[in-house]
């Protein structure tokens, strides 16, 4: 009994976007923290997930503290801008990005689009981050319940204007779910996931900015799943284990 109890428990907990315990043991994060320093998340990508993984912890438990937005802070920012993560994100109105990450100001560096798809543009606008402002870390961030991903799973066949681009895009992840999950629902949720996961993919694989960088272990590339009814930010285990720093190879050499 004690047993099941504590098994459903950790159901629950871990389904409502709770860091993977491997994910946890391989950044260190402690359940009972709610802050990473600041200036090592300038100079460490590793900090600045801890930073964002402890800032949409305070936003998920109503510990917001909105951090760097008064009168000082706006005054402080005209000198420039030195951001710590880019994110690409869904337009979607309700995943607001330094709102769930509870960040402030000058924090973050954000691309938004349905989907989170990304064209010429966007790639321009990561590669600047990167390469000019020295931001070391980049979150592609999808979200539960996406209707862009949920517009993609019906396969429209002729999607007016410019929004075949964001269906094209997205399709291969569609198609994927499809195939492999056995409940529509589930297909949405893996199709979303599929989606994240090509996209971290592509940028890792992004010539001849990205790739370097990421191969470099200069810039680290994640993929996270916003759950919308938690407020829970989730970040996908593969992409955290399959980072420079923890690769196989890397772990086999220590
Ligand atoms: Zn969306």
């Amino acid at each position: 009994m004690g047993l099941t109890f504590l098994l459903v428990s950790f159901t629950c907990i871990y389904a409502h976007g709770q860091q993977h315990p491997k994910v946890k043991s391989l950044l260190q994060l402690s359940d009972g923290q709610y802050f990473a320093d600041r200036d090592s998340a300038y100079l460490d990508p590793y900090y600045g997930l801890k930073k964002l993984i402890y800032g949409n912890k305070r936003f998920a438990e109503n510990k917001s503290i909105k951090p760097r937005q008064t009168d000082a802070d706006l005054k402080n920012n005209e000198l420039g801008q030195k951001p710590f993560a880019t994110i690409i994100g869904c337009a979607d109105s309700r995943v607001p990005n330094e709102i769930i990450f509870d960040q402030g100001v000058g924090d973050l560096f954000i691309t938004r689009t349905a989907g989170q798809v990304m064209a010429e543009a966007s790639y321009g606008t990561i590669e600047y981050a990167t390469e000019f402002l020295n931001t070391r870390l980049i979150v592609v961030l999808g979200h539960e319940s996406c209707g862009a991903v949920q517009a993609a799973m019906k396969l429209p066949p002729n999607p007016p204007g410019h929004i075949v681009t964001l269906i094209n895009a997205i399709k291969p992840a569609s198609i994927y779910a499809k195939t492999n999950a056995d409940t529509d629902a589930k297909a949405l949720d893996l199709a979303i996931r599929k989606n994240v996961l090509e996209q971290v993919a592509l940028l890792r694989n992004l010539e001849p900015v990205l790739s370097r960088q990421f191969a470099s272990g200069d810039v680290l590339i994640v993929g996270a799943i916003y759950n919308l009814h938690t407020g829970s930010v989730e970040f996908i285990e593969e992409t955290v284990t399959s980072l420079p720093k923890f690769s196989e190879k890397e772990m086999a050499q220590k």
